[in-house]
């Protein structure tokens, strides 16, 4: 993001907002140059995104997806819808810096796992038990361990 003021590349976001639709995130930014300070609006990534599946196949990057997913996964938790679409927004955030057009389902998933095991525990076995699509219970069991 270019600095408005001095064309600079280099700044730092000092203050991140949900906008009401939750579609948005406003982003208070300094430039690291020279101390201007702007606002960006981050918006649910761009349609051309494909999700690349385990099987090969493709599906166009649907935010609400990962969104209904998740809420399933924190049902009854303690946590609030505005966490739920901040963690999101950095996944979308992370990707959208590191790929282009095409994204592996499996990143996706593993960049909500990292944040959401962080958020709470319940939600993220929840989570991992449909990502991960266990094969047995022995598989599940495993997990469970690993958490501990
Ligand atoms: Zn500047």
């Amino acid at each position: 993001m270019l600095c408005p003021k001095c064309r600079s590349l280099n700044n730092k976001v000092i203050d991140s907002r949900l906008s009401k639709s939750e579609m948005t995130i406003r982003r208070r930014r300094e430039c690291l140059e020279c101390d201007f300070r702007f606002n960006t609006t981050e918006e649910v990534m761009r349609s051309e995104m494909q999700v690349v599946k385990r099987d090969g196949r493709r599906e166009d990057f649907d935010r609400n997806k990962l969104s209904n997913g998740l809420r399933k996964a924190v049902q009854k938790r303690p946590i609030e819808r505005l966490q739920i679409e901040l963690l999101i927004s950095e996944v979308v955030a992370e990707l959208d810096k590191a790929y282009d057009q095409e994204i592996p389902a499996k990143v996706i998933g593993d960049l909500i796992m990292e944040r959401l095991k962080i958020l709470d525990k319940i939600a993220y076995v929840r989570y991992a038990s449909v990502y991960k699509d266990f094969r047995d219970i022995a598989e599940f069991a495993k997990e469970i361990k690993y958490l501990k």
